[in-house]
């Protein structure tokens, strides 16, 4: 046999030889799995195997996904079976825009979600006040604005209730700070405080300070309250752990705050109480990433670096929130008179920090709320990414609730990713009240774009931006598909051309987000191969009433293959 011929054959012979030996070892005996799923109705989205009916699991991955009796064969006798009952099965969700640690903490304190009048949130805080005697401060988060007179809040709706000991509420948006008039003491703001850069401390026709502050103005306040321990912030941290399991999201994309506690997440991990899986943004403010920044940021990268926690990119801040009138619009607000909000940043300074983080391989996070925010995000992106050569960097586009109708297509021509969180675009007037009235009819065409977006290539990761709402997934998908608020207001849906439908829906709650984080290889589906992460739920959403999807509840969440919540025979 001669060489050319021998070299010619193998890779056939080869093929030949390794089929035989899989097919050997298929009838003799299959690598016997940790835990099987079954009896399960398992929406996968793996796009070439949409639904299976079980999924077999070891060393904290999918071994097997397709039918029962083909599961069986990865069974022994010591393979845990879970029985699903014939329900929907999901893959993990993603949230692609949190803050864990606020999020954490909010759950001990005043939650003001929901809320529609003075009277019924100054009934929650008396409440809370009364249950907590001995906190220094009392805290909550969660009103909106439209449910106070005027648009704004008022100190003494907060010293009726409040009156012995500074209190700060935030608003859901946390964009704007409500405080008594201890607290406003306390920090010594009064007629003569001059506003500081970047915010406002609103005042009365005679310029007394109203106890409403807006962006930056609200840490004149919050630097009084006594930073928590690192103790109470891992006890909090393991309460928002549970929350996370227990509503099924096993990824987030961490968007603020969690850059700071990595060394307690690492804590967590290392007692097997980690959850939830973090991909950690590292925050820079203008005007821009110092060597300091860089350092920081490779240290934790060097450190934290598997499935469990790694280093995300880089999230910046460019404007404010279009509620409040902080957002940065390329026109007039109709409400705001004349003004257009503003940018965070001076634009060239912007884009430079965009191109040295693009430059480094690393995905641009940007806060951009307002058209002329997001449009400054794009071009910013679209220069960068000229000279960085195209990598791969998938940066994104956080919020972009009003996009300019030119700057639609870009979504998609441009490779970014919108990260949207459905839940903000509840069309229930208090919510979104302040929202539609300041930026007029002819914008409000474009509020929450997602399948226009969609509709020109664009991709979608969505997400909660907790504590702004719940971290649940649950309201978010049922709103992404309906556009009615969870009472099925207004009938039919606010602007219907922006839903879109529940398998995209649910694709940028998994898959979506975990491209958005560069996990889709190893996440976001039901795929022999993949991190066993997945939710078994209570009611099937793609058979059910959509304006139902909300109530869904969580029977079981699974993160690597270990059972983090529920448990089913
Ligand atoms: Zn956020």
């Amino acid at each position: 046999m001669s060489r050319t011929k021998l070299s010619r054959t193998s890779p056939a012979l080869a093929l030949l030889a390794a089929l035989l030996l899989f097919m050997a070892g298929c009838q003799a005996k299959k690598p016997a799995a940790e835990t099987v799923v079954t009896n399960a109705r398992i929406y996968t989205v793996d796009a070439a195997r949409p639904w299976a009916e079980a999924a077999a699991v070891k060393d904290g991955r999918f071994l097997f996904v397709g039918s029962a009796k083909e599961a069986k064969r990865f069974q022994s006798k010591d393979t845990k079976v879970i029985d699903a009952g014939g329900r929907l099965v999901l893959p993990g969700l993603v949230d692609s825009h949190v803050h864990f640690v606020s999020g954490s903490a909010s759950l001990a304190k005043v939650d003001l979600s929901g809320t529609k009048t003075v009277q019924e949130i100054q009934e929650r805080i008396r409440t809370f006040a009364g249950e907590n005697p001995s906190a220094p401060w009392v805290q909550g988060r969660g009103w909106m604005y439209a449910a106070f007179p005027g648009g704004l809040p008022e100190k003494k709706f907060l010293d009726e209730v409040v009156p012995d000991r500074p209190a700060i509420m935030r608003c859901a948006d946390g964009h704007t700070s409500w405080v008594n008039s201890r607290a406003l003491a306390m920090a010594g703001i009064n007629r003569g405080t001059l506003d500081p850069k970047n915010g406002t401390i609103v005042r009365d026709g005679g310029g007394e300070p109203t106890g409403a502050l807006l962006e930056e103005a609200s840490s004149l306040v919050s630097k009084f309250i006594p930073e928590p321990t690192p103790e109470e912030t891992l006890a909090a941290l393991r309460r928002g752990m549970a929350e996370a399991a227990r509503l099924g999201v096993v990824r987030v994309h961490g968007m603020g705050g969690e850059f700071e506690a990595l060394e307690l997440l690492d804590r967590l991990r290392g007692e097997g109480s980690l959850t939830a899986r973090f991909s950690v943004t590292m925050w820079v403010d203008s005007p821009g990433p110092t060597e300091k920044d860089w350092k920081a940021y490779e240290d934790a990268r060097a450190k934290h670096n598997d499935e469990w926690i790694s280093l995300g990119g880089v999230k910046l801040m460019l404007d404010g929130v279009i509620d409040s009138g902080t957002a940065a619009m390329l026109d007039p607000y109709e409400t705001q008179r004349g003004s257009r909000g503003k940018l965070f940043w001076e634009p060239a300074a912007f884009k430079k920090a965009v191109a040295e983080i693009n430059a480094r391989g690393l995905q641009a996070s940007t806060h951009a709320i307002g058209d002329a925010a997001i449009r400054l995000a794009l071009d910013a992106y679209e220069e960068a990414a000229r000279a960085a050569g195209n990598r791969d960097v998938r940066n994104k586009v956080e919020h972009a609730e009003d996009i300019a109708a030119d700057d639609i297509p870009r979504f998609g021509r441009l490779g970014v990713i919108a990260g949207f969180q459905p839940f903000h675009a509840n069309p229930e007037p208090v919510w979104m009240g302040s929202w539609v009235e300041n930026v007029g009819p002819e914008r409000e065409q474009r509020a929450f774009a997602w399948k226009a977006v969609l509709d020109g290539g664009g991709r979608l990761a969505f997400g909660s931006d907790w504590p702004v709402v719940t971290l649940s997934p649950w309201p978010g998908l049922q709103v992404a598909v309906t556009r009615e608020d969870l009472d099925g207001k207004p009938a039919g849906g606010w602007l219907p051309q922006h839903k879109v439908s529940l398998a995209d829906a649910v694709y940028a709650y998994t898959l979506g987000g975990a491209y958005g984080m560069h996990r889709e290889k190893e996440e976001g589906s039901v795929e022999a191969g993949k991190l066993a992460d997945l939710v078994i739920v209570s009611q099937d959403i793609f058979e059910i009433e959509p304006r139902q999807i909300a109530k869904t509840e969580v029977v079981l969440t699974m993160v690597g293959g270990r059972v983090v919540h529920g448990a089913l025979k």
